[in-house]
This record gives C-alpha cells, sequence and structure tokens, in this order.
C-alpha cells in the first residue's frame, strides 16, 4: 500500500527499484527521476515501507519498550538495560563494540560505505519516580526508580530506527552504514565523556528523538549547564560552650547561596540557578565543619555559562573569607547548548508529513483524558508555550496532528545532545507519547510511557528516523547541505566541564 510519498533532489539521473526484503515482507522503494531539473533526478523514499517493516515487529519493539519500564535502572547502573539493547543488535547483524568511558555505553554498527549516520538512545530512568501505569499517583514500588522521562521509549524507538535503517540499506544496496550509540546515564554525566573522546568524531549525521506530549521536529535549542557542588570547611567546636572556637562551614553555604541570590538580579536573561544544600552539618549543636551547596547554573550558551561560574567562583570565595572557612569545588557534569541543523530538521519534517500518525483506540484516549486531567489546568501550558506551540491544542487529550514548533526557541532545561550538536550535524524530532500537558519527569509521564500509546508513537518515531536516515543515505548532496550548515556556525567543541 502506498500511503504516501516524499521526493528529495539528488544528483543521479535515471531510475532504479531497490527492494527491501525484510523478514516477512517485500518492500519495495521506487527511485523515479520526476522532473526535469537540471543535474538532479527526484528520488522517491516509500516511508509507508518502513512503517510497516516496523508495524510488522510492533510486539518485540513493544516488548523492549516494556521489559525497559518495568525494570528501570538509574544513571550508571544501565548494566541490564545495555544489556538488553546490545544482545538485540549483535543478533541482527550489528557489530557491537562497548566503550571503556562510562559503564554501559557501547556502539553497534552495521553497513558499509558513506555516509555514517549515528542513531542515539538512551535508557536511564530518574530516582523516586516509580510509578503503576495508571491514571493515579501510585508507585509500583514506594522510593524506586521509573521511566519519567520515557527513556525506555527512547532506547527502543531509536533501537527499531537503526535496525529498519541497516536493513533498508542492505537490501537495496545503498552505502552507509548505521551505527547506534548505547548512551547511559543522560540524567547525569550524559554521553559527554564519549563525545570528548572523539567517538562521534567521524559521524556525518546524528539523529534521535524524544518522547514528548507533541510530534514535532526538534527545532528548539537548550540551555548549557553546569553541575558542581562547593564544599566549604571550617572548624567545629560545641555550638553552646565554645562557639566563638568554631568556623560555620554552614554559614559560609548560607551566605554564599544568599550572595546567588542577590547576583541573579544582574544575570542575563535565560541564566538559571538552582541549589540544594547537599551536606548542611551533623548536629545542631556542633559548630559544622563541613557544608557544601549543590548547584546548577544555566545560561544560554556554553560560553555565557562560563562568564557565569566565573563569576560564582568570586561569591564562593566572598563566603570564606567572612567566616574564616575554605571551598572546594567538585564538577560532577556539564552540558553545552543544542545546536539544531535545519537540513536535517527539514527533511525530518518531509518524512513526517507523509507518515501517517497513529491513532488512539478508545481505551488509549480514555486513559490519556484521565492523566490529562491530574495535571492542573493551568500548568498543563507549560509543556507548549516554551516551544511556542499553541495551547488551544490543550482542547485534546492527544496530539493527533504534526506540528512545526520550537523555531528560534530556547528550553530552559539542558540535553547531552548539545555536545554531540556541536561536533556533528545533529537532529531530533519528539513523538506525543504522552497526553498533551503531561510535562517529563512526573508521574503522569512515568505513568504514559509504560502505555500502549506510548508504544505506537515510539514507532511512529522509529519509522521518522529510519526515513530520515535513508534519505540522506540516499542523497550525498543532501549530507553535504547538512555539513555545510554545520560548519558554517561551528564553534569549537569545549565541554562545560572544563573550566
Ligand atoms: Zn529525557
Amino acid at each position: 500500500m502506498q500511503v504516501g510519498l516524499f521526493t528529495i533532489p539528488v544528483g543521479l539521473k535515471g531510475s532504479r527499484v531497490l527492494c527491501w526484503t525484510s523478514s516477512c515482507k517485500l518492500h519495495v522503494f521506487a527511485l523515479l527521476p520526476l522532473g526535469d531539473r537540471k543535474d538532479s533526478t527526484l528520488k522517491t523514499v516509500d516511508s509507508a515501507g518502513i512503517m510497516a517493516t516496523i508495524e510488522a515487529r510492533a510486539s518485540e519493539y513493544d516488548a523492549i519498550a516494556k521489559d525497559i519500564w518495568e525494570h528501570p535502572e538509574l544513571s550508571h547502573e544501565e548494566e541490564r538495560s545495555s544489556a538488553i539493547y546490545r544482545k538485540r543488535l549483535a543478533s541482527r547483524g550489528f557489530a557491537v563494540t562497548e566503550y571503556p568511558e562510562m559503564p554501559y555505553s557501547f556502539v553497534a554498527e552495521r553497513g558499509a560505505g558513506d555516509p555514517l549516520i549515528a542513531i542515539m538512545g538512551e535508557y536511564d530512568a530518574l530516582p523516586s519516580m516509580s510509578q503503576a501505569c495508571s491514571p493515579h499517583q501510585e508507585a509500583l514500588h514506594a522510593g524506586g526508580p521509573g521511566h519519567a522521562c520515557g527513556h525506555n521509549l527512547l532506547g527502543a524507538g531509536s533501537l527499531a530506527a537503526a535496525e529498519v535503517l541497516a536493513e533498508a540499506l542492505a537490501q537495496g544496496g545503498i552505502p552507509g552504514r548505521v551505527r547506534f550509540y548505547g548512551c547511559p546515564a543522560e540524567e547525569s554525566l550524559g554521553r559527554i565523556p564519549l563525545v570528548k573522546a572523539g567517538r562521534f568524531d567521524d559521524v556525518d549525521i546524528a539523529l534521535t528523538w524524544h518522547p514528548a506530549d507533541v510530534n514535532t521536529p526538534h527545532r528548539y535549542t537548550s540551555s548549557a549547564n553546569l553541575s558542581i557542588v562547593f564544599s566549604f570547611t571550617g572548624r567545629a567546636s560545641h555550638a553552646a560552650m565554645a562557639p566563638q572556637a568554631g568556623r560555620s562551614a554552614l554559614d559560609a553555604v548560607q551566605l554564599f547561596n544568599l550572595s546567588l541570590e542577590f547576583m541573579r538580579e544582574h544575570l542575563a536573561r535565560g541564566t538559571l540557578l538552582h541549589y540544594v544544600i547537599s551536606d548542611g552539618g551533623a548536629k545542631p549543636n556542633i559548630v559544622p565543619a563541613n557544608a557544601a551547596t549543590w548547584l546548577y547554573i544555566r545560561a544560554p550558551r556554553a560560553t555565557d555559562l562560563r562568564e557565569v561560574v566565573k563569576r560564582v567562583m568570586k561569591a564562593a570565595r566572598g563566603a570564606t573569607l567572612m567566616t574564616e572557612t575554605s571551598v572546594d569545588h567538585r564538577i560532577l557534569a556539564g552540558k553545552c547548548d543544542y545546536i539544531p541543523n535545519d537540513v536535517i530538521q527539514d527533511t525530518m519534517l518531509k518524512v513526517m508529513e507523509v507518515l501517517p500518525l497513529p491513532h488512539p483506540d478508545s481505551d488509549e484516549l480514555a486513559f490519556a483524558r484521565a492523566l490529562q486531567a491530574t495535571v492542573a489546568r493551568n500548568d498543563r501550558q507549560a509543556t507548549l508555550t516554551p516551544i511556542n506551540a499553541p495551547v488551544s491544542l490543550l482542547d485534546e487529550p492527544i496530539h493527533g496532528q504534526l506540528g512545526d514548533f520550537g523555531r528560534l526557541c530556547r528550553i530552559g532545561g539542558s540535553l547531552d545532545t548539545g555536545d554531540v550538536s556541536y561536533v556533528v550535524p545533529t537532529g531530533q524530532l519528539n513523538s506525543a507519547t504522552w497526553p498533551l500537558g503531561v510535562g517529563a519527569h512526573s508521574w503522569q509521564s512515568a505513568a504514559a510511557s509504560g502505555s500502549t500509546w506510548a508504544f505506537k508513537a515510539m514507532r511512529w518515531a522509529a519509522a521518522s528516523m529510519a526515513a530520515t536516515g535513508l534519505a540522506f543515505a540516499l542523497d550525498p548532496k543532501l549530507v553535504a547541505r547538512a555539513r555545510r550548515e554545520h560548519a558554517k556556525g561551528k564553534k569549537p567543541y569545549r565541554s562545560t566541564m572544563d573550566l
């Protein structure tokens, strides 16, 4: 069935027909000359064939997403999830290599020649977010982790895309390699050690996606950040018997935090400071010798971030002068801002336009309505306004159309894909796995990420990525355009963790 076609200009003449045999079906990619362009032929990609192959294996991909949702693992602990992906990809003809930079990181590659298309997957869960697949807040394991960022979907969807794209290239005799990146610990350190080690340097195009409440190319950028702990050291004494002998590290923490409150007014728009007192001392009758503030600093771009960090360092030193204490800092993680690539995003949009969106059944609609109703009416807009999506979408429980949101927008949060985007042309998309108005890191998103609706939307995201990858593999000029755009705006890569 020919559901839709999208066309891409390329520099070849003539026509050919590529046959792509999947495990159970034969799909045909027709490459046809359409029109009389000077040096180009239009190639036509049968996106429906990609979708059909993914749908034929729906139970397999859904089972992976469900299994990982049922067995959530925190950042740096994803032994089981990583093993599931490595085993599956090895069984589908991918050569798997584990990386030493981070536990449970790996790549799985299949194909030959150029271009090299990266598809990135994540699989870590969040602490204390255990949640049943229910419209009521109820933990499956009290205090346990849960997939409130939908990385069970993100990993399985990316895996499906990588598999199907690699098969399309192999069956069609199309040059190109597909490399699935297993990226652990997105919620903490992220793929920064892999980027710093040059693991992405030979990639032509990097693709990924993220579960969300809308369907759109990921046009928007994100904030650069730094996660840093300031540990103050003073001198302990009895708080009542000899307070004059003590030098309170907690006083230093409080003065430091207060200085950040005053600093806020004089920071550029888009700069954010948020902190917790991660060590406040042991007992009120002991002057605390040790205390610490764990701070996230965010700024629009990595270069802006470095300037803010210098000022924060001065504030920490000031607090030590006032309290006769000393301070040390420890950097936990840091991410660059994300640089979207328009050539990739435009191609993704074309692909998404011809791939039919999934339809929820009546149970899935009822579940979405019930979940949506648990988010306060005024809070539902929080997912839409930062990416300039119309709030009128909230009249429905599920985003049933394709949007094109986020151009020239920046979200407050940070993505480790940002560091990848500094090194290679990178594109992303969002798929509406969650009800409209449900945002990430909530019990509602954890509940939705285990639902049959989320699995349908995940498969649509997978097809979109695979078809995008195929478009680039078929058209070297498109790859060159994406690389040119990337080179034009290229800034030298320097991790925000390297002050
Ligand atoms: Zn996430």
